[in-house]
């Protein structure tokens, strides 16, 4: 007998919760767990997104505040790092001017696969308050595909983590292992 998906009104954390406990029980029961491999593969991937840090400007300061202890994005396994070559997934916080841009680019393509961009703020997805500037790239889809938008100026840490909620259950929803 396989693992049974977990009811879908849960949260992500009751989810979790409610798989683990099923794996415990049916170990205790068989010795064995036979499981789908992309649904273990979907879940080790939204359980550990590890985002590039990448604060551009004004909403990098949002960015942070759901970093630290109040919002504490680390118990949905969010864990920013420092390096491309660790990162699962690259938020976007901030005005990408043109200058940024082949940087940031390079960032993204240094990134293994497969990798998520989430863009945070008016100004990331599609040059916000700076649209009409001489110096402002109007989104930085742009330059990179972007899986989730985050609306506002700049958007609450709030709105940042259903962002990752929201990315966490497009990675679920893909269901394959190949992206
Ligand atoms: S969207 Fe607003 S808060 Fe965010 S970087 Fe642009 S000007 Fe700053």
């Amino acid at each position: 007998m396989g693992i049974e998906q977990p009811l879908a009104p849960l949260p992500p954390g009751a989810q979790q919760d409610v798989v683990l406990g099923q794996v415990t029980d049916t170990l205790k029961e068989r010795g064995f767990v036979v499981a789908n491999l992309d649904k273990v593969v979907n879940w080790a991937r939204t359980g550990s997104l590890w985002p590039m840090t990448f604060g551009l400007a004004c909403c990098a300061v949002e960015m942070i505040h759901a970093y630290m202890s109040r919002y504490d994005l680390d118990r949905f396994g969010v864990v920013p790092r420092p390096s491309p070559r660790q990162s699962d997934v690259i938020i976007v916080a901030g005005t990408l001017t043109n200058k940024m841009a082949p940087a940031f680019r390079k960032v993204y393509d240094q990134m293994a696969e497969p990798r998520y961009v989430i863009s945070m703020g008016s100004c990331a997805n599609g040059g916000g308050y700076y649209h009409y500037s001489y110096s402002v790239v109007r989104g930085c889809d742009r330059v990179v595909p972007v899986d989730i938008y985050v609306p506002g100026c700049p958007p609450t840490a709030e709105a940042l983590i259903y962002g990752v909620l929201q990315l966490q259950k497009k990675i679920r929803r893909t269901g394959t292992i190949l992206r």
